[in-house]
């Protein structure tokens, strides 16, 4: 069996809230909890819920931005907290909403693009290797002498990728990459993404909102709900035959694939509860079109409902 590139094994992350900041008692919230997620070489994961359920912080723990506060997280085998920063980097990198958050704006592009190879280059290589990336990403060479205010949000975006993948890693994280371009600026970057992760042998943890971009790039998707995963399985199965209510209210929230079949589907209703206070028992009971008295008390364990699809749901309890 294939070793995952990218492990995570009960993997928690919290964040201590103090008092005066919220306006709460000091106390903890819990951004992810207790998360188990393995990423093999060459697969896209897609991973999807809406803004404050984790994503993001899961994704700042992948490429080591974050350390997690309990659990194991591993690249090829190797366990981040046993492996020292420079062996890894280089091998993780990742591409942001705001490619701002990711070029420096007073550096020019071939500055910002060449930085990660500082250590290990000459200034005549890293202008070579510079042009031929920003050429690779759809730009011209001679991008590399301006700045990233003199380009659009597009353009922008494939600057930041030819900044990740000038080091040839081996994973990169997509988060929200392109949730602030329009459509058609999105489906052009989408398409970057799918050619280079070919032509570079990438693994992607693609992570977004967005149903439809996630159902255009991934192979496996797993959905997250308050710091959990509540249901994860191959790209038709999740799209074909979700099970869980969560995945289900998301779908019909987002008619993107299959919008005839959607009809009969909850929508999604009532805002995510504060991971300051998540509920007790199944996190989404409160908003649960299907919730049972059991589920206000405890809570439902991931469990393989068929091979490949995990489900964390009462209704398909033993
Ligand atoms: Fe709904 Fe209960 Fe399943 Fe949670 S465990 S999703 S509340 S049916």
């Amino acid at each position: 069996m294939t070793e995952p590139l990218l492990e995570f094994r009960d993997v928690s992350r919290t964040f201590a809230v103090h008092q005066g900041i919220f306006g709460q008692n000091d106390g903890e919230v819990h951004a992810v909890t207790n998360l188990s997620l393995s990423l093999f070489p060459g697969e896209t994961l897609g991973l999807v819920g809406e803004s404050g359920c984790g994503k993001s912080t899961l994704a700042r723990m992948a490429v080591r931005l974050l350390p997690p506060s309990a659990g194991t997280i591993s690249f090829m085998g190797r366990s981040f907290a046993e492996t020292g920063e420079d062996e890894l980097s280089g091998h993780l990198q990742m591409v942001f909403q705001d490619p701002f958050s990711s070029l420096n704006p007073r550096l020019r592009v071939g500055t910002s693009v060449a930085e990660p190879l500082l250590a290990s280059t000459s200034r005549s290589e890293r202008r070579q290797l510079v042009g031929e990336m920003l050429a690779r990403v759809g730009l011209r060479p001679d991008h590399a002498a301006r700045y990233p205010h003199e380009f659009s949000g597009g353009q922008r975006q494939r600057i930041a990728i030819a900044r990740a993948l000038i080091t040839h890693p081996e994973l990169v994280v997509c988060d929200e990459a392109v949730s602030a371009l329009d459509a058609s600026v999105q489906a052009q970057v989408l398409n970057l993404l799918k050619d280079v992760q070919q032509e570079f042998g990438l693994t992607y943890l693609f992570i977004s909102h967005d149903l439809s971009v996630v159902g255009y790039m991934s192979d496996r998707v797993a959905v997250m709900y308050l710091g959990r995963i509540v249901e994860q399985a191959d790209r038709s199965t999740l799209f074909g035959s979700a099970a869980h209510p969560y995945t289900q209210a998301l779908l019909a929230a987002a008619p993107v694939h299959d919008p005839a079949g959607r009809n009969t589907r909850p929508f999604l209703e009532g805002e995510m509860p504060s991971p300051f206070a998540p509920p007790s028992g199944c996190a989404f009971h409160p908003r649960c079109t299907q919730a049972m008295p059991c589920c206000r008390d405890v809570l439902p364990e991931l469990q393989e409902i068929e091979p490949g699809h995990w489900v964390r749901c009462h209704l398909y309890g033993a």
